[in-house]
């Protein structure tokens, strides 16, 4: 075995970047972070408007896909994930959204003492520095860059304007007392660039002596000893060795990787690691089920009376737009996922809102690469909060670099067809209003023939997408299903955490990743043994 260090973090993304700050800020601990991908130097991360291009990037991303969902006609589905520093803080819509306070009371509800909303409020709190709000309800001294987005393109003011007149409210603050309403997003930019987890938490850290990083580095597997975990077995570009660590080893590969490096370890569902010639250090079932993740579907408008972002990318607009990136850090390249939310109930019957919408002044598809092609438009892209089905993963093979297989088994839950069909609706609907009127809006897609019940569901079968937000698949809780328990320690294995989305019992109303900062910190915590 190689040298040992006190603690090991696999996975520098956004739950890992937090735990490695938190665990060295002791001079005594010796903390090695080790991330398969490299730094994140390289500057379309850095650049807002191109993400996308990362998306299938092999460098910078897995580049993931699922298996073929029998619920949306067959059609496998990207599932990006970053591989670089941050994580896939380095590559996401960079959207700061918390959930609502029942997503937290649920996971507490279950057994997860400590995981309610008045407790996890804490860290979020701790963890941000926002901006534009100073009240209860948020941080402005953590190392997190907060800050709303104002919408640059009138067609986004319009949008806003279409909310208000449909009889939607205002809502200046999605992370304050009540998430439900329209308004403007709050994001992870500072002067126009992105601001990742690697940003806030690791970059500060990095001068540490006591803080090791490996990129370039993938971890194989879990070395275990009468169930302990001793240490990792890893590959980079000196070859195979093995590291050893003397306190604790924490995952924090995110949903796909940490269940795919525990079955390579031998922990996870007895059947399936035999299928595969690992030997069983623990059975748990638990590990690879339970995916959960937000699906959304785009609804786009043409618009004869503004510009949108295709006509102002052409080449000539094109120049201006870097211009103003590079030199006065702002303009079109400084735009996130989305620039306009709305958080609404589809339907009576529910309390909280169980639908959302991502808003963007354009229009395109994603092509081959995952790269999105813009056509003129606009675009309300609405996602079921809350889905009811629950999906699976499992190993390809027992070779580390081969990809896992991922059944996300979207719609399979009859309410989730329901509820996307309900949010389709009232999108439409928002768009009747005066204010698109006035831009002229015409429906691009699904289009004015596609008004059934039975046509619109066939329409989210065809087009709908991936969040981005898989989540739960080393659930956190106390029944033989779950992975961790609520000190995130994995059952049946001493010296071994997991710390990433994987944990989250059950998806959160919202996008995931200030939630993954907070697990790494509140896993610091549990490790240190503070509060
Ligand atoms: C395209 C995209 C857009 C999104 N947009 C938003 C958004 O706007 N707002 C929002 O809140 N959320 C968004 N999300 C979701 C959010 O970014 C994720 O939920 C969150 O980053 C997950 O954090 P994590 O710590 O679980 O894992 P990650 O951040 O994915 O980190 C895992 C890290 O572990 C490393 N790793 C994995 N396996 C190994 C191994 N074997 N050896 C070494 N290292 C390994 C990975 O390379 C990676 O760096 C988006 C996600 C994506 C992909």
């Amino acid at each position: 075995m190689k040298f040992s260090h006190k603690y090991i973090i696999i996975g520098a993304g956004s739950a890992g970047c937090v735990l490695a700050n938190k665990l060295s800020e002791n001079p005594s601990n010796s903390v090695l972070l080790i991330e398969a991908g490299p730094m994140d130097n390289y500057s379309p991360i850095k650049m807002p408007l191109a993400a996308s291009s990362l998306f299938k990037n092999k460098k910078y991303g897995w580049g993931y896909e699922t298996e073929p969902e029998k619920n949306l006609n067959n059609r496998t589905i990207n599932w990006p994930r970053g591989k670089t520093l941050g994580g896939s803080s380095s590559i996401n819509g960079m959207l700061y959204i918390r959930g609502q306070a029942n997503d937290y009371e649920e996971w507490e509800k279950v057994g997860n003492k400590g995981w309610g909303y008045r407790d996890l409020m804490k860290y979020f709190i701790e963890l941000e520095n926002n901006q534009n709000h100073e009240d209860q309800y948020h941080g402005n001294f953590g190392s997190l860059w907060v800050e709303t987005y104002e919408p640059i393109l009138g067609a986004s003011r319009s949008f806003l304007s279409a909310c208000e007149k449909y009889g939607l409210h205002k809502n200046n603050d999605f992370n304050g007392e009540d998430q439900e309403g329209f308004g403007n997003y709050q994001v992870n930019i500072k002067n126009g660039k992105r601001f990742s987890a690697s940003d806030a938490f690791l970059r500060p850290a990095l001068d540490r002596s006591n803080l090791h990083l490996l990129t370039n580095t993938l971890v194989e597997k879990i070395i275990t000893s009468n169930k302990k975990a001793i240490g990792v077995k890893v590959k980079n570009k000196d070859g195979s060795n093995i590291i050893g660590c003397t306190s604790e080893i924490v995952l924090c590969g995110g949903s796909i990787n940490t269940p795919q490096i525990l079955m390579l370890s031998g922990i996870g569902p007895k059947e399936d690691l035999m299928k595969h010639n690992i030997s069983v250090v623990e059975d748990l079932p638990g590990v690879g089920q339970n995916l959960q993740d937000h699906l959304t579907v785009n609804i786009s408008y043409k618009i004869n009376r503004l510009k949108t972002f295709s006509e102002l990318m052409k080449p000539l607009g094109m120049i201006k737009n870097l211009f103003e990136y590079f030199i006065q850090q702002k303009g079109l390249m400084t735009y996130p996922a989305s620039d306009i939310g709305v958080f609404f109930k589809t339907n009576d019957e529910v309390q909280t809102p169980n639908a959302q919408i991502h808003f963007a002044p354009g229009a395109g598809k994603y092509n081959k690469n995952g790269a999105m092609k813009p056509s003129s438009g606009i675009t309300a892209s609405v996602c079921n909060l809350r889905p009811k089905s629950r999906g699976h993963l499992t190993l390809a093979s027992s070779n580390p670099a081969d990809a896992p297989k991922i059944y996300a088994n979207y719609l399979d839950n009859e309410e989730d067809i329901q509820w996307m069909i309900e949010g389709v609706k009232k999108t439409r609907e928002i768009f009747k209003t005066s204010p698109m009127q006035e831009l002229e809006a015409i429906e691009l897609q699904p289009g004015s023939e596609c008004v059934e019940k039975s046509d619109i569901a066939e329409f989210i079968r065809n087009e709908s997408l991936s969040v981005y937000h898989p989540v739960g698949t080393c659930k956190m809780g106390l029944t033989k299903e779950c992975v961790v328990d609520d000190q995130l320690k994995v059952r049946g294995i001493s010296g071994l955490r997991v710390a990433d989305a994987s944990i989250f019992p059950s998806i959160i109303s919202g996008n995931t990743n200030a939630t993954c900062n907070v697990v790494g910190a509140k896993c610091a915590d549990l490790i240190l043994q503070k509060r």
